[in-house]
């Protein structure tokens, strides 16, 4: 979803990355921490120092909570792409959705758990500290513990994409055993939610007159501009219905072998034909890479003559390697995560390239299907009844 993260490594095997807006954040908690703690305890260099470890703090437990998603994800065997941090907080980018409604609640509902329970400690570590006559490590510890509830309570708002809106989905989901209502019904709550926290943000600016009303106003901003998008999605996929990648991938796709020079590629056949991408391949015909001309065009004449395929083309993420029996509408979901998607490759069992379905044919099968017409014209044989009208 954000690009541009710097990796900052792994826990528990998953992958977490920051966007520069994650500094901001940072920035932010530490003033809002310094100026209470230096309003109480006067202005000193401790106090400052303490802000900055509590602000650190409040951005670990971000971490924490985000973690707390992903692991419960991966124990309810949904893959985790990775955690990104950035100026609202944390996402967890998980790559599947949850097999059922029962997961669905928990992947959630963990996030808000672990919120909750580190609340608990830094309340408890608070109480601790006081007694012992730390009063200006004890008043951080209680503002973390404080913001960690705040989290928690704030997530649990009933409203997609916050935790809240996915545990009401799952509730929904279990009760009518229909996902796309469940969805559906989270989406809204989303868009009102994000209008009114929309609309108290303003009336805070211009009512009131405090700037704090803009915050309010930007996670109001976010928070209906992600319940939107899915809603579209959720319409989406309730359009593509059963539809199989299958059913609209180019089988038999034009390959380039990973071993091929640049050279031999644009001497070949494959260069010319139509397409502005090429899946790469490896020696059993695997796909491992995307080519585009783009990719080629970078680089100067002199590499040009002596790079190979292999070393030129972009590494195809996992997510976009998919058996050619997924349902279609899987796919589009994910693919939203990616703008910059170039083409999906479509696997076999065995593995091996089978077709390819390009961000234009996806694009232009959701729109077909929009319109009510067959997921693709009928170039090939139609054989199976939902292709034809
Ligand atoms: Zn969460």
């Amino acid at each position: 979803m954000l690009k541009a993260t710097v990796p900052l490594g792994r826990v528990a095997g998953i992958r977490i990355g920051v966007h520069w807006s994650a500094l901001i954040t940072v920035g932010l908690f530490t003033w809002m921490l310094g100026g209470a703690l230096t309003h109480a305890y006067g202005g000193s260099i401790g106090a400052w120092l303490v802000a900055v470890a509590g602000a650190s703090g409040l951005f670990g437990s971000l971490v924490a909570h985000e973690l707390a998603h992903s692991v419960i994800a991966r124990r309810n065997g949904v893959q985790v792409e990775g955690i990104v941090l950035w100026l609202l907080g944390g996402v967890s980018e998980l790559r599947d959705e949850a097999p059922d409604a029962g997961a669905d609640l928990r992947i959630a509902a963990a996030g808000p758990a672990m919120s909750v329970g580190l609340g608990a400690v830094f309340f408890a570590a608070a109480a601790v500290s006081a007694v012992a006559g730390g009063e200006l490590v004890a008043s951080a510890l209680g503002w973390l513990a404080a913001m960690n509830i705040v989290l928690a309570v704030f997530n649990s708002i009933p409203a997609a994409p916050l935790d809240g809106g996915r545990i009401l989905r799952a509730v929904v989901w279990r009760a009518s055993g229909d996902r796309l209502r469940a969805e559906t019904v989270a989406a809204r709550g989303g868009r009102w939610c994000g209008g009114g926290l929309l609309a108290l943000g303003a009336a805070e600016l211009l009512v009131i007159g405090n700037a704090g009303g803009l915050w309010l106003m930007l996670l109001g901003w976010f928070l209906f501009s992600a319940a939107n998008a899915e809603l579209t999605l959720a319409g989406l996929r309730h359009r593509l219905g059963d539809l199989r990648v299958r059913d609209v991938m180019t089988a038999d796709p034009v390959t380039v072998p990973a071993a091929w020079s640049l050279v031999e590629f644009l001497n070949s056949p494959v260069a010319d034909t139509s397409h502005r991408v090429f899946p790469v391949v490896d020696a059993d015909g695997r796909p491992v890479a995307v080519l585009s001309w783009s990719d080629v065009l970078r680089l100067p004449d002199t590499t040009r003559a002596s790079a190979s395929v292999g070393a030129v083309a972009r590494p195809l993420p996992t997510t976009m390697r998919v058996g050619d029996e997924v349902l279609l509408r899987d796919v589009v979901a994910r693919a939203v995560l990616r703008p910059n998607l170039d083409l999906v490759a479509a696997v076999g069992p065995d593995g091996r390239i089978t077709g390819v379905v390009t961000s234009t044919d996806l694009t232009a099968t959701c729109q077909r299907t929009a319109l009510g017409l067959s997921p693709r014209p009928a170039r090939t044989p139609v054989d199976h009844s939902k292709g034809s009208r």
